[in-house]
């Protein structure tokens, strides 16, 4: 008997297994009993999410951070995870001891898991600020990929995005960046990416995470923000268990799942990899990083059901955003 799902599972361990192109490693496992009963907690809006982690990032060591990198990498080796991208928090919170911890771990994954984990910084207290732009600064030497979320310098997005891409320039690297999560037509920032990316000259080395919001504006707007991409150059990170929770809303939009529009981005012949995001954390506390779990919501969230195509998303994909292939 056929079964296309083994068929997609034997195909994607032929091509050497699951790349998992965005993760936030540092923070899996940390997830406590209060924060399911506390006001600010599990329920919190992600904008509030973004200060309540500083809670576990303010006690955490060297030691604590890189048990919990640890634990993410090794459940991603019994999956048969070939490549890993986490980002890695480096503000004035964490400071550097998720980073070092995160450094560390690279010779635990490669020597011992057999994985090629590469990290980016999360720039989750922006990069406009003067001391959190020092703690981003003194990231760059450490991280593979530059990691942005324009959102936390709200208003000053595209100063936001100018920084990063200042120092993609210099230093040669990627860049990943966390925009559209909001499923909201009020929001255009995977355009303003695709913008700022060809005023810099960086075509086809910038990454859009998440890009949720696309599938709540109509038909013509999506079609320009396509061709935008394409002129872009820009590849995108589906994390989709991150964003199907996406809340209830009154504003009327075209009707569509809240997760990454694969099947129209792969139509204009744009890439997309897929990531697991959060693991067991505040933000995601039942989430635990399983790559079959995500690519089977990604393909039946988006209806789509090419099987090689959805071998390349979950492999090949994942390896050309990583900057591997
Ligand atoms: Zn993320």
């Amino acid at each position: 008997m056929w079964n296309p799902l083994q068929q997609l599972i034997a195909k994607i361990h032929k091509n050497g297994g699951f790349v998992n192109a965005h993760a936030h490693f540092d923070r899996a496992y940390s997830v406590t009993p209060e924060e399911f009963i506390q006001p600010s907690g599990v329920n919190s809006h992600l904008f509030e999410k973004w200060q309540l982690v500083d809670k576990f990032k303010s006690h955490a060591s060297v030691e604590i951070y890189y048990q919990h990198i640890a634990a993410a990498l090794e459940s991603q080796s019994e999956q048969g995870v070939q490549a890993c991208l986490s980002f890695i928090d480096c503000d004035p919170v964490a400071e550097d001891r998720a980073l070092e911890a995160a450094v560390k771990a690279k010779n635990y994954a490669k020597n011992h898991l057999k994985i090629n984990f590469l990290i980016a910084c999360q720039t989750l207290k922006g990069v406009l600020d003067p001391i959190a732009r020092n703690w981003f600064e003194k990231s760059l030497e450490y991280v593979d990929i530059i990691g942005g979320l324009p959102g936390t310098d709200k208003g000053n997005e595209d100063k936001h995005l100018d920084i990063l891409f200042k120092a993609a320039k210099e230093s040669n690297k990627r860049v990943h960046v966390h925009v559209d999560q909001l499923n909201s037509a009020l929001e255009n920032e995977t355009e303003l990416l695709a913008t700022k990316t060809m005023q810099w000259g960086l075509e086809g080395k910038v990454t859009a995470i998440h890009g949720i919001s696309i599938a709540a504006h109509p038909l013509n707007k999506r079609k320009s923000i396509y061709k935008m991409c394409q002129d872009a150059g820009l590849s995108f990170v589906a994390c989709p268990t991150a964003w199907i929770d996406s809340k209830r809303s009154e504003t009327l939009s075209p009707t569509h799942n809240a997760i990454t529009p694969l099947d129209e981005l792969l139509e204009n012949n744009i890439c997309v990899a897929i990531g697991s995001d959060n693991i067991c954390d505040i933000y995601k506390p039942f989430a635990d990083g399983h790559m079959l779990t995500e690519l089977r919501v990604l393909l039946e969230a988006n209806h789509y059901y090419n099987i090689d195509e959805l071998v390349n998303v979950a492999t090949n994909n994942g390896l050309k955003v990583l900057g591997l292939a």
